[in-house]
């Protein structure tokens, strides 16, 4: 069998609210495959669909052959994830989460090396309620390894983590993987996951747009798409928007001053003016004047790139 994960046609909804239409895609046994879109685009339900956490109306998933649904979950005995914010008790240390969850086979000197590797050494007998968002965020990434999985399923796992922690957590995951372990791992952010992810599977509003590899998203984009997300007081909303790759860095610092942002390269013959318009439109009606002016400037260079 050479695929851990196989989804197929996968439908779900929240109410009327389609949230995933027509979701397939594979997950070859041992790569490490990255799962990027904006925020909202159906990472996370996808990710608890296939830890049994939520149904689907249709469509089915399976692990390695087996299937998987809210009442079936014997194939998920060798999986281990991070979905959302971990779980964490506040007046329990790090090492005893460690050691509630920890299966019979597993021994106090592999709890320590995974500690080790995760350099939550200085802290893992402290009470968790100290500790920080990446410490908390680090306990949560140490369960899901805890149990030598076969699969593990991270959901935005660089969250709230420094650059130090983000690079030891990518060292773990690549050593994991060379020793055979699969992963799907999600991400907002493409440049995160182009350092570790083989495959990449793209979702926009619920759909799969595209299942490429790293290399060749990297050697044949011409343009990029930027997701972002702005938060004005009450009103969110979110963007798509294309650059061509010289603009990008300037785009990108512009989204991180305003708030989250997050970038990937795609290969397309279109730009959407549409979409520009419309963010324009947005932004004038969140009142967000002081960002009304670079994106007006970014809507006349987009257009300068959709004809040259
Ligand atoms: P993020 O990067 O922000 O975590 P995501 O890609 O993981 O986003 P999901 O959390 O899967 O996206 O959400 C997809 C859509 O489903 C969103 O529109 C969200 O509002 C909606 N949604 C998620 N959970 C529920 C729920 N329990 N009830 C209703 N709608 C929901």
């Amino acid at each position: 069998m050479n695929n851990t994960l196989e989804i197929k046609h996968l439908e779900k909804n929240f109410g009327k609210k389609k949230i995933l239409t027509d979701v397939s895609f594979t997950v070859t046994k041992g790569h490490i495959v990255g799962l990027v879109g904006a925020n909202g685009a159906g990472k996370t339900t996808i990710m608890k669909a296939i830890l049994g956490l939520v149904g689907f109306s249709n469509g089915t998933i399976t692990i390695n052959g087996e299937s998987v649904s809210l009442n079936k979950h014997q194939a998920l005995s060798k999986v281990g994830a991070l979905i959302e914010n971990p779980g964490i008790y506040p007046y329990l240390t790090g090492w005893d989460h460690l050691r509630l969850f920890a299966e019979k086979n597993i021994t106090k000197s592999m709890m320590t090396e995974l500690v080790s590797a995760l350099k939550m050494d200085k802290y893992i007998h402290q009470k968790a309620k100290g500790y920080s968002l990446g410490m908390k965020q680090k306990l949560g990434i140490a369960l899901a390894f805890l149990n030598n999985p076969d699969f593990v399923i991270l959901d935005e796992p660089m969250n709230g983590l420094d650059p130090q922690a983000t690079f030891d957590l990518r060292q773990l995951i690549t050593t994991k993987a060379n020793e055979g372990t699969t992963f799907l791992i999600s991400s907002h952010i493409l440049g995160e996951l182009e350092k570790l992810a083989k495959d990449l599977v793209i979702i926009d509003r619920g759909q799969i747009i595209k299942q490429t590899t790293t290399d060749e998203l990297l050697s044949t984009g011409e343009k990029y798409f930027v997701f972002g997300q702005l938060q004005a007081e009450s009103s969110k909303w979110q963007f798509r928007a294309e650059t061509a790759q010289e603009d990008l860095e300037r785009v990108k610092q512009q989204l991180v001053a305003v708030n989250q942002q997050y970038e990937h390269r795609l290969q397309s013959d279109q730009v959407d003016l549409a979409q520009h318009q419309e963010l324009v439109q947005q932004a004038r009606q969140a009142k967000l004047t002081k960002w009304l002016h670079p994106f007006k400037n970014r809507q006349k260079e987009t257009k300068h790139v959709s004809q040259s």
